[in-house]
């Protein structure tokens, strides 16, 4: 995590959201540690409309916990038909049982304490030990999960220990001192309404301009979901395209990225990314193939060495082809992009490592 991430600015702002734009769903308005856990448990893997219905025929018959533990194990999972994943109903229905008879009927407010019973996880005991009794747990769903690794760009896999030691320092860093369990109602929240699996809608997002994903263009590739190396690999061929266009007026062809993509709105070459390195005799080839170019309208005049840009959570391979355009009138392939004179490039935005090399080689 950067070290000089702004903690107090990132709470503010999010908490300032989420008291403008929270749901209203009956287990935030109690401080029943009963109630509590019973939604907690309701809403693993399933959906907050769903879950609410559930919730309500489960608190309507089962109002207290004195009353569930009492229940008879069919009726129990009769109530939760539909909602699939009946282990969590007969953990329920246990918990109920071991917090009846051992701690009189009282939850325990400690996080360990709370691991220990029959259906509760790290998450679960962060959610109870904060919601109902202020403990200072981060809780960490996958919502959370998402949200973090887009807030810090986190490459590590989210069930990875790494990811789970970052994301927990940083939420513990984070309740440190305040409201543990508004930040987490507000984490969970954020994650779920606006920082969205497929679509974020990063517009609409009160820490936007914190969010260092957001800032390198790659939210959408977060969270890394698979497990071990979550190094991408990337093969980047940057045409650098001369066209003599008189005996003094000599310009190069560069664009603006568009795509969601690394370096959004960023200016390069044209590009040719391949699946592995190309081998240099296979590149005027590969030149032609994608870009239509005919043969007799290009001709190489310079090939870079490959060159490796680590980003946080990709591996570049850059290689700079320089070829001269033959041709009189400017190809199809090249039409769409702007003409500069190689001098000017230095005044565009490029990547640092392409500027790097504009400023070495052109
Ligand atoms: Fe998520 Fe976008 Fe907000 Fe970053 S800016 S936290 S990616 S919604």
């Amino acid at each position: 995590m950067e070290k000089d991430f702004p903690l107090e600015l990132f709470y503010n702002k999010l908490i300032d959201w989420y008291i403008k734009h929270k749901r209203d769903l009956p287990w935030r308005e109690t401080g029943e540690a009963y109630k509590i856990w019973l939604s907690e448990i309701i809403l693993q893997q399933t959906r907050v409309q769903q879950g609410l219905q559930y919730y309500n025929v489960f608190t309507r018959r089962f109002p207290d916990l004195k009353s569930l533990a009492a229940a008879d194990e069919k009726e129990v999972l009769l109530l939760w038909e539909g909602l699939g994943y009946y282990s969590r109903a007969r953990n329920l229905l246990k918990t109920a049982r071991i917090v009846s008879s051992h701690y009189k009927g009282q939850f325990p407010d400690q996080y360990d304490v709370l691991l220990q019973l029959p259906g509760i996880g790290p998450y679960t005991a962060a959610a109870i030990a904060s919601f109902a009794f202020g403990a200072q747990h981060p809780a960490i769903d996958g919502n959370v999960k998402r949200l973090f690794s887009r807030i810090l760009a986190l490459e590590e896999p989210q069930d990875s220990p790494a990811f789970m030691k970052t994301a927990t320092n940083f939420g513990a860093q984070l309740i440190s001192g305040r409201d543990a369990a508004m930040f987490n109602q507000a984490t969970m929240e954020l994650g779920a309404l606006v920082c969205t699996p497929k679509k974020p809608s990063c517009t609409l997002c009160p820490v936007q301009d914190l969010c260092l994903s957001h800032k390198m263009g790659i939210e959408t590739l977060l969270p890394n979901k698979k497990q071990g190396n979550a190094v991408q690999k990337r093969y980047l061929n940057y045409i650098v395209a001369f066209h003599q266009r008189n005996e003094h007026q000599q310009k190069v062809f560069i664009r603006q990225r568009s795509e969601r993509d690394i370096w959004a709105h960023l200016f390069e070459f044209p590009l040719i990314e391949t699946k592995a390195p190309l081998a240099e005799a296979d590149i005027e080839s590969v030149i032609r193939k994608e870009s239509g170019l005919h043969a007799d309208e290009f001709r190489i005049i310079q090939l870079s060495p490959i060159q490796k840009h680590r980003l946080s959570h990709q591996l570049l391979h850059l290689r700079f082809i320089h070829i001269i355009i033959v041709c009189h009138d400017i190809p199809k392939w090249l039409s769409t992009y702007e003409q500069q004179a190689p001098m000017q490039l230095i005044e565009f935005a490029f990547p640092v490592v392409l500027k790097k090399y504009i400023k070495a080689h052109l």
